[in-house]
């Protein structure tokens, strides 16, 4: 096991030192690679079983969505609603004609909805309505079923009852509108 952490101190009892051939801090990752490298010189697995157990890992792997909220002792109404205007931080965006306008300093962005809506994902719960995506954008219902058509979210369920999830293992881009363009998601 690596500690990323150089903070973290590790104790033990004195009968108990070869805990410490397990565990390591990252900045020693290195040495301790070369070390098992000449330790272990002949090959004991195949390129083939290797190939299959990186595909296996990289299929099975889920990032990790910790309770906010709970771990914080935070509530819903703590966070605030609405999409955050990229170029002045006000929570003050308006939907006009399929962009969003920001009523302090006038920007507009398509897309602005999408860190909203991941931070919903997010913090939030891991499954929205269109109400509750109406809600947290401070938007019209009907329009709000505009942007979940536009961004295309696995749903179950359907009309007023559909539920909506972000794609195993993906996250909104970040406020970068540009990169919002080109790809929407990434992993
Ligand atoms: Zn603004």
């Amino acid at each position: 096991m690596v500690i990323s952490k150089t903070s973290t101190i590790l104790e033990t009892s004195p009968d108990n030192l070869q805990i410490f051939q397990k565990l390591i801090y990252a900045e020693s990752l290195l040495d301790k690679i070369q070390e098992l490298e000449g330790k272990y010189s002949k090959p004991r697995i195949t390129k083939k079983t290797l190939t299959q157990l990186s595909d296996t890992l990289l299929t099975e792997h889920s990032i990790e969505i910790p309770d906010v909220l709970q771990k914080y002792n935070l509530s819903h109404s703590d966070i605030l609603p609405g999409v955050q205007c990229p170029n002045c931080n006000k929570f003050e965006m308006e939907y006009i004609s399929a962009s969003w306008r920001c009523s302090i300093c006038k920007f507009t962005a398509k897309k602005a909805h999408l860190p909203a809506i991941n931070d919903y994902f997010l913090i939030v719960n891991q499954s929205i309505t269109r109400r509750q995506l109406a809600k947290f954008l401070k938007m019209e219902p009907m329009k709000a079923r505009n942007i979940l058509h536009t961004i295309k979210l696995p749903s179950t369920g359907i009309k007023r009852g559909a539920k909506y999830f972000l794609p195993k293992n993906c996250i909104f881009s970040p406020h970068d509108e540009n990169s919002m363009e080109k790809g929407g998601f990434f992993t």
